[in-house]
């Protein structure tokens, strides 16, 4: 008899009750790693369970309870919010919380995302605000895309200002919500007033509901004679969106983004909401924090990153840390490319100084010094490894325990690409390719930029394969990738890299084949035999020479036949099968149109067994 915990011969842990704090995504090597256990245990105990999952895959939360639960442990699942609240509690700092009491917090404007169906106008109404703020007294208006804008106006004479997000689309919204960050006030709902309620109408409505986010209505395209306001109106009711004059709470005011009529109207509809349901004050007295919004490598003034101040005032030469980069703010810049010393509350400006490209919706905290900054974004960096390390390997259904516990062959990749925003996007395409059991595709680093020596030298360390989208290998490292034999692979599609990868992952399953010559011989002279055909009288001047053999035929240098097979192998009056070097044969082709001095080289296809 086996004792319960010994099964196949390996033994079980027991924790005696102990608590273990796991990160969301973790696998049973992560686990295995805190208990101090052999990993192939926990794949057995799990198994056990009814639950096959190899050593390295993500395991959810549910499983890595149960788990723990058959071996005895309290599993503590951790939070990645959870997590970065901690790293930032031990040095003394906290997101999102202003210092102070409530007389110290002000008024700041309401940061506005325009959100609706496609066609229905965002981009146009985004231009038409922008260029409505010509008068704004700055020569030129705004001039920059930095990704955001700010614009004044006045209500009951007092100076108001509104933060647009310069993005339409929800896909910067979620984005940014999924991390945690709520960058959105309030939501402009853009509706065509020709065409309704369209799918991605409903979309918006949910998400802004979602994140608690009123909504103003823009009814556009009144300029049109097909427009029907009032029907737009009635739809959006079944939505829980009434309008004031029908004695709900939402704002609807109708414009033409084409035309510039009523922006004004819709700038103030969006003051007043905000007045109305919202408490929008900040402690501008504190150290700045912020949100990143929007970033790029910028070819002569390195990484950029546009940021929405929260809370405090950011200033030049302050110490930040934007998700897993940080720096000294070098300088601002705001949307008519004005240099600017100090940026408030809801304040976009374009930051320099960061070592690297933060992601949208990265926090941005100022501390005490360089030092500081420079921790907290390395031990981000390194918990976003190992995360994403966690993510980019797949869960492998496979059939018995054997092969839970057999290696899997894996494919490594190493995406560079001209912004934050294709990296990820090809990142999380990639990830959802199907693919075989048998094969597993891991990302083991990724970034923004051309491909850098750094990016060689890894991916020859680990045999990656690199995939540059939009952007070109630069310096030395196009010389260094073929001396150490790295594949680069260059892409302006991101569908052309996904089924190359594709491709590359089902070629892994193939057997590979390679050629290899056994052996060379030489027509030394021809005879005519009337039942089969010329014979060649060869000698045989190395390797061998073998019957049912394919050879390639060179004569004077150039290849005549290039798959011809020996069809008949004689020495002296006797068949053989094999002729060796130094001997002399006969022998008959496929290719009949042999010459004396012809040269017979025999090679045949040998399996390499897969690395
Ligand atoms: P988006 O996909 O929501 O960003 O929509 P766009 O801003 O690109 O607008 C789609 C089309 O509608 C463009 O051809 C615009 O010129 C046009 N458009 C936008 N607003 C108006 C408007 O108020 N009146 C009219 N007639 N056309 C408009």
């Amino acid at each position: 008899m086996q004792a319960p915990n010994v099964i196949g011969g390996v033994r079980l842990p027991d924790g005696g009750g102990k608590t273990v704090r796991l990160r969301r995504g973790a696998s049973l090597s992560d686990f295995a790693e805190k208990i101090n256990a052999d990993p192939a245990a926990l794949v057995q105990a799990l198994f056990n369970l009814g639950e096959m999952v190899t050593a390295t895959a993500s395991v959810p939360e549910e499983t890595l309870q149960l788990l723990g639960a058959e071996i005895n442990y309290v599993v503590d699942v951790v939070s990645p919010e959870d997590e970065d609240r901690e790293l930032l509690e031990s040095f003394d700092l906290q997101f999102g919380e202003d210092e102070g009491s409530e007389e110290d917090l002000e008024r700041r404007p309401p940061v506005v995302t325009v959100m609706g169906h496609v066609d229905h106008g965002k981009t146009r109404l985004l231009d038409t605000i922008r260029k409505a703020n010509v008068g704004s007294g700055e020569a030129g208006g705004i001039t920059q895309g930095i990704g955001a804008y700010q614009v004044p106006l006045t209500i009951e004479d007092r100076e108001r200002r509104i933060t647009f997000l310069d993005t339409p689309g929800h896909e910067a919204f979620t984005a940014m919500r999924a991390r945690g960050a709520k960058s959105t006030d309030i939501a402009i709902l853009v509706v065509a007033a020709d065409d309704g309620v369209m799918p991605q109408t409903v979309e918006a409505i949910n998400h802004a509901k979602a994140a608690d986010v009123p909504i103003v209505v823009a009814v556009n395209k009144i300029d049109k004679p097909e427009a029907q306001p009032d029907k737009i109106r009635g739809q959006l009711t079944e939505y829980g969106l009434i309008p004031e004059e029908y004695g709900g709470d939402t704002m609807f005011v109708d414009i033409s983004a084409k035309q510039g009529q009523h922006i004004d109207e819709l700038l103030e509809a969006v003051v007043l909401t905000a007045d109305a349901e919202l408490d929008l004050r900040a402690n501008p007295e504190m150290d700045a924090q912020g949100l990143a919004i929007e970033s790029h490598l910028d070819r002569g003034r390195g990484p950029v990153a546009t940021v929405i101040v929260q809370r405090g005032t950011l200033r030049v030469g302050d110490s930040i840390v934007v998700g897993d980069t940080f720096g000294r703010v070098r300088r601002m810049v705001d949307e008519y490319g004005n240099d600017v010393e100090e940026a408030g509350p809801s304040r976009p400006v374009q930051v320099q100084g960061l070592n690297g490209v933060p992601g949208a919706g990265d926090n941005l905290l100022v501390v005490e010094d360089d030092r500081v900054a420079r921790q907290i974004a390395a031990q981000r960096d390194a918990r976003k490894r190992s995360a994403q390390q966690a993510r980019s390997r797949k869960r492998v259904s496979l059939a018995d325990l054997d092969a839970v516990l057999k290696e899997t062959s894996t494919l490594n990749l190493i995406l560079k690409g001209d912004n934050a925003g294709s990296v990820e996007a090809l990142e999380e395409s990639l990830l959802k390719i199907e693919m075989d059991d048998e094969v597993e595709l891991n990302i083991i680093d990724r970034g923004v930029g051309a491909v850098t020596q750094t990016n060689v030298t890894l991916a020859s360390a680990s045999d990656a394969v690199i995939i540059a989208f939009n952007v070109r290998a630069e310096g030395k490292a196009t010389e260094e990738a073929n001396a150490e034999g790295v594949d680069i692979r260059y892409y302006t599609v991101i569908y052309r890299a996904i089924e190359e990868v594709e491709q590359a992952l089902t070629g892994m399953l193939k057997p590979i084949y390679e050629e290899r010559e056994v052996g060379a011989a030489e027509i030394r002279a021809t005879f005519r035999a009337s039942a089969i055909g010329l014979i060649a009288g060869c000698m045989v001047e190395s390797g061998k020479v073998r019957r049912g053999a394919s050879v390639r035929l060179i004569r004077d240098g150039n290849v005549i036949a290039d798959n011809a097979k020996i069809t008949s192998l004689r020495r002296e009056k006797d068949d053989v099968t094999e002729v060796s070097a130094g001997y002399e044969c006969g022998m008959v082709l496929s290719y009949p149109n042999i010459e004396v001095g012809d040269r017979i080289e025999v090679f045949e296809q040998v399996e390499v067994p897969r690395t």
